[in-house]
C-alpha cells in the first residue's frame, strides 16, 4: 500500500511508550455493565486462559506502519509524567462521549492522559445480558418506553439530520420484513432497502468532505492492508460512517455493522450500505431489544468470525466479551472512539480481563482537539438558528466554561457580533478568556440581562432553577457540554410552570407571570440534537479510526500487548497531513540544521506524545 506521506520515514524519536493511565478509570456506581474491577492491574498480564489463546499476528504485505512511516507502535498513555492529578490549577478535560453526547459515564482526563473519576449522574443501564432470545415485537409505544431503559449513550441523539425518506407511516418492524438487495442478499436488516438510492447520494455528498479517507482508498489500490480483516462495527450509521466503511472495504476488510445509538441511524444510508453488500443491522428508532438483536446479528453469524472491533460506546465490545468469550479471545484489536467505551476498556484492563490490544481513539489529539473545538465552533450557530431563527448580532450571550467547546462557541458568536460573557472556575482558562477579549463574569451577574445562555462545562447543575427564575423573558437556554446534566431541567418540571412544545426540540417554559424561556433540546446537546456536525471534522476522526485499525491489524506480534494504547503522535500527524491538501496548505520543512537543533527527525513526529496542544 503506497499510503506513505512524501518524505516520511521512520522517526528518530520513537513514541515513548509510558505506563497506562491509572487503573482507576472505573467509576464507582458506574452504569457500565462490565464486571467490577478487582484490585490493581498488572499492566500487561492477561487474564488466565485469555491472552494465551490469541492467534499469532500474521505479518501483512502492505504493513501500513512501515508504509506510512509510522513509529513502531502506539504509545500507552503516560501516567506519572508531567502533571499531578491533585494540581488545582490543572485543567482537566471531561471527555465528550464519542458522539453519544455523554452518558453519565464520565472521566476527567488530564492533558497527560491521567484519568480520574468524575462525579457521576447515576443512571442505570439495563444491559440486555440476560436476554437469551430476541423475539419481542413491541408496539411503537412499547418500543419508545423500552428505549428508556437502554444505555443513555445509545439514546442521546447524535444528529437530527433530516432523513429525507423516513416514513413514519411504516410501523412494521424491520425485523418482520423480508428484504433483499438487488444482488439477492438478505444478510442485513434496515428500514427500507428501497431507500438505497437516496442514501447513496448522501454518501456521495459526504465523500466530498472526507478527503483523507478518499486518499486512503486511492493509495490502497493494489495493496490491501486490511485483507483478511473481519471488522465488526458499532457506530452511528450516518453518511460519514458509510464513507469509513466503504474505505475499510476498499482496503480489503469485510465489515458487519450495527448502530451504537437507537435514534441516529440514517435509514437511507443504512439501505445504501445494504444495497452495496454491507451486512448492516440498524434503523432509526430501534427498541432496546432491537438494539441488542442488531448487535448480535452482526456477531453471531455462521462461517464468519470477526477479528477486529470498531466500537463507539463499548456496547459491542461488551456484548462479545460477555456472550462470546471464545470469539473475544480471537479478536486481534479493538478500536474505541468514545470516552465511555475507553472507560470500559480500562476497567477490563484493570481487572486483568482485557485479552486484546485496544486503541483509545477518543484521546487522540486529532479526535479531541478538532471534534470539541472546531465541531462546536461550526455547529453552535447552526443549532441556534435552526431552532430559533434568531439573529446573533448585538445579542448578549453568556457561555459557561471556556474549554475547547466553550472556546469554539465563543469564537463563533463573537464573529457574528454577539456580546459574549464567559464564566469559568479555572483561572487559566479564565485568563485565556480575558486575553481573547471576553468579559469574565459570574453567572449571577449577567443572568438577568443575557439573551442566550450556553453551557459547555462538562459539569452538572451549572444553570440552576434560581438562574432560570431570574432570566429575562425569551431568554434562550441550551447546552453544548455534557449530556443533559448542565442545566437543571428537572427543576422546571413543577406544577406552576407550563411547558409548551413550539417546535421539535424547542420548548417554551412559562412562568405564572407570563415570562417564558426558550429551552432547546430539553437541555441535551444542542448541536447533536438540533443540527448536523461538519463532515470534515468527522473525517479527521474517521481517518484516525481507520489508521488505528490498520495499525492494530498489521502490527507484528508483540508490538501490542493486552492493553489500551494511544495512537502515536506520528499517526496523528499523518491524519492531519492527509487533510491539509484540502486547504492547499504548504507545510514548511525543517532544514537539517533546524532538525538537529530541535533534536527531531525531519519527518516527524514533531511533538512528544504527551503534547496535546491544549492551548
Ligand atoms: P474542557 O474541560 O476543555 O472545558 C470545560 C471547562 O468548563 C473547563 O475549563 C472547566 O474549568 C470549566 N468549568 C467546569 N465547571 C464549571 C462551572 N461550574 N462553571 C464554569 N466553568 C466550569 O472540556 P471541553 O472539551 O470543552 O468539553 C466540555 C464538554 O463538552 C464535555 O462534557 C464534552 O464531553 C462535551 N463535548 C461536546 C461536544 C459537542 O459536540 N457538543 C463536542 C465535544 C465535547
Amino acid at each position: 500500500m503506497s499510503v506513505q506521506v512524501a518524505g516520511m520515514a521512520a522517526p528518530s524519536r520513537p513514541a515513548e511508550p509510558g505506563p497506562l493511565p491509572p487503573p482507576g478509570l472505573g467509576v464507582a456506581g458506574a452504569p457500565c455493565p462490565l464486571p467490577a474491577p478487582a484490585g490493581e492491574r498488572e499492566a500487561a498480564a492477561p487474564a488466565a486462559g485469555c491472552g494465551a489463546e490469541r492467534p499469532p499476528v500474521s505479518g501483512c504485505p502492505g504493513l501500513p506502519a512501515a508504509g506510512l512511516g509510522l513509529p513502531p507502535g502506539a504509545a500507552k498513555v503516560p501516567q506519572a509524567s508531567a502533571m499531578k492529578r491533585s494540581d488545582p490549577h490543572h485543567p482537566q478535560h471531561r471527555h465528550r462521549d464519542g458522539g453519544d453526547g455523554g452518558a453519565g459515564r464520565e472521566a476527567l482526563v488530564s492533558p497527560d492522559g491521567t484519568v480520574t473519576e468524575a462525579p457521576r449522574t447515576v443512571k442505570k443501564i439495563q444491559f440486555a445480558d440476560q436476554k437469551q432470545e430476541f423475539n419481542k415485537r413491541p408496539t411503537k409505544i412499547g418500543r419508545r418506553s423500552l428505549s428508556r431503559s437502554i444505555s443513555q449513550s445509545s439514546t442521546d441523539s447524535y444528529s437530527s439530520a433530516a432523513s429525507y425518506t423516513d416514513s413514519s407511516d411504516d410501523e412494521t418492524s424491520p425485523r418482520d420484513k423480508q428484504q433483499k438487495n438487488s444482488k439477492g442478499s438478505s444478510d442485513f436488516c434496515v428500514k427500507n432497502i428501497k431507500q438505497a438510492e437516496f442514501g447513496r447520494r448522501e454518501i456521495e455528498i459526504a465523500e466530498q468532505e472526507m478527503p483523507a479517507l478518499m486518499a486512503l482508498r486511492k493509495r490502497a489500490q493494489g495493496e490491501k492492508p486490511l485483507a483478511g480483516a473481519k471488522i465488526v462495527g458499532c457506530t452511528h450509521i450516518t453518511a460519514q460512517t458509510a464513507v469509513l466503511m466503504e474505505t475499510l472495504g476498499a482496503l480489503g476488510a469485510q465489515c458487519r455493522w450495527a448502530a451504537c445509538n437507537i435514534y441516529s441511524t440514517l435509514n437511507e444510508v443504512a439501505a445504501a450500505l445494504a444495497e452495496s453488500g454491507f451486512p448492516v443491522f440498524a434503523w432509526k428508532g430501534e427498541s432496546e431489544d432491537d438494539f441488542w438483536w442488531c448487535i448480535d446479528r452482526c456477531v453471531n453469524v455462521e462461517g464468519w468470525q470477526p477479528n477486529m472491533i470498531l466500537d463507539d460506546g463499548g456496547d459491542l465490545t461488551h456484548w462479545i466479551y460477555k456472550k462470546y468469550p471464545n470469539m473475544f479471545k480471537k479478536i486481534k484489536g479493538i478500536v474505541e472512539e468514545s470516552v465511555t467505551g475507553v472507560h470500559r476498556l480500562y476497567q477490563l484492563s484493570k481487572a486483568g480481563k482485557l485479552c486484546v490490544p485496544a486503541m483509545n481513539v477518543n484521546d487522540s489529539v486529532t479526535k479531541q482537539k478538532f471534534d470539541n473545538l472546531y465541531c462546536c465552533r461550526e455547529s453552535i450557530l447552526d443549532g441556534l438558528k435552526r431552532t430559533t431563527d434568531m439573529m446573533f448580532g448585538g445579542k448578549q450571550v453568556v457561555v459557561c466554561g471556556y474549554g475547547e467547546v466553550g472556546k469554539g462557541c465563543c469564537a463563533a458568536l463573537k464573529a457574528m457580533g454577539s456580546i459574549v460573557y464567559v464564566t469559568e472556575i479555572d483561572p487559566i482558562c479564565a485568563l485565556q478568556a480575558c486575553m481573547d477579549g471576553f468579559r469574565l463574569v459570574k453567572l449571577n451577574e449577567v443572568i438577568r440581562q443575557v439573551d442566550i445562555v450556553i453551557t459547555c462545562t462538562g459539569n452538572k447543575n451549572v444553570v440552576t432553577r434560581e438562574h432560570l427564575d431570574r432570566m429575562k423573558n425569551s431568554c434562550i437556554v441550551c447546552n453544548m457540554g455534557h449530556s443533559n446534566t448542565e442545566i437543571d431541567v428537572a427543576s422546571l418540571r413543577t406544577p406552576e410552570l407550563t411547558w409548551e412544545r413550539v417546535r421539535s426540540q424547542v420548548d417554551h417554559v412559562i412562568w405564572p407571570d407570563g415570562k417564558r424561556i426558550v429551552l432547546l433540546a430539553e437541555g441535551r446537546l444542542l448541536n447533536l440534537s438540533c443540527s448536523t456536525v461538519p463532515t470534515f471534522v468527522l473525517s479527521i476522526t474517521a481517518t484516525t479510526q481507520a489508521l488505528a485499525l490498520i495499525e492494530l491489524y498489521n502490527a507484528p506480534e508483540g508490538r501490542y500487548k493486552q492493553d489500551v494504547y494511544l495512537l502515536p503522535k506520528k499517526m496523528d500527524e499523518y491524519v492531519a497531513s492527509l487533510h491539509l491538501p484540502t486547504f492547499d496548505a504548504h507545510l514548511t520543512e525543517l532544514t537539517d540544521e533546524q532538525a538537529k537543533y530541535l533534536g527531531l527527525n525531519k519527518n516527524g513526529p514533531f511533538k512528544p506524545n504527551y503534547y496535546r496542544c491544549w492551548f
